[in-house]
């Protein structure tokens, strides 16, 4: 953590977060890029992101999955082996503290689902179970046919598209290509915690992307609260009931911190 970022922290606000989860009965998070940045994880939009800097990727990738799975199979283990930047700060980032906060609270059991729109698995390594990864998972594959997932390390790839072990359908990768819709089981999923939620996280993200930044809106409508957890200003922050303006992973321990001492009382 960096020196002074825990100084930074309105302590009121994160109190008024930390109270507020205590209080609620179904509390549902949607996190996004700025959680998995303090692991290293490039993020796509805004100053630094990949694509402001390398120009934003084709956006057929499903067109061209389904035209030929196995010419996209190739390429995809093509590309592996070229330098790729993103794919080398993947493999290298670690759990932070934001996300070890969010999975102590799924502990406390006061974090009931977390939603997540990045595919780097670090929500899971840091112990999150109650997951919905809505834009997939890098290191899974998924069946087209039944929707099964797999590790991508357990799957033979001699011959390409590979199949499912279960039911011989052709695997593609778990993330989710431009022009794919949203795996149904996770949408399912994100709607169900959309109607449940009493309270909204939202976690370092700027709620741009549908339709994951549909369901704390969703919820919001339906009279749940929102506490937002961004340094910048986004189009959700008119809605939440509480900002706190800072890193995610700082603002998080906090939270928890505070969680804790008011279990404790
Ligand atoms: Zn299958």
């Amino acid at each position: 953590m960096p020196v002074g970022a825990t100084t930074d922290l309105d302590d009121a606000a994160i109190r008024a977060a930390a109270t507020l989860i205590q209080r609620s009965r179904h509390v549902a998070a949607l996190v996004g890029a700025g959680l998995s940045a303090e692991s290293g994880v490039p993020t796509f939009r805004g100053d630094g992101g990949l694509w402001t800097r390398f120009g934003e990727p084709t956006f057929d990738g499903w067109e061209l999955f389904n035209s030929d799975p196995g010419a996209w199979w190739d390429d995809a283990l093509a590309a592996q082996h070229r330098d790729s930047e993103f794919a080398r700060a993947l493999d290298s980032a670690r759990p932070n503290a934001g996300h070890v906060a969010m999975a102590e609270m799924e502990q406390m059991g006061r974090l009931a689902h977390t939603i997540t729109q990045n595919i780097d698995d670090l929500q899971h390594r840091a112990g999150c179970r109650k997951l919905t990864e809505i834009h997939g998972n890098r290191y899974l594959v998924r069946c087209m046919n039944c929707g099964g997932r797999d590790r991508l390390s357990t799957i033979s790839l001699d011959r390409l598209p590979p199949l499912c072990p279960e039911c011989g359908g052709t695997l593609k990768t778990d993330t989710v290509m431009f022009g794919e819709p949203i795996p149904e089981d996770a949408l399912r999923e994100c709607y169900r915690q959309a109607a449940l939620a009493d309270l909204f996280l939202v976690v370092g993200t700027s709620a741009v992307v549908y339709p994951a930044a549909e369901f704390p809106v969703m919820a919001k409508r339906r009279g749940a609260a929102l506490i937002e957890i961004n340094p910048e200003e986004t189009d959700l922050t008119p809605l939440a009931d509480i900002v706190v303006r800072a890193a995610a992973g700082a603002a998080l321990a906090a939270i928890v911190d505070e969680l804790r001492a008011e279990t404790m009382a």
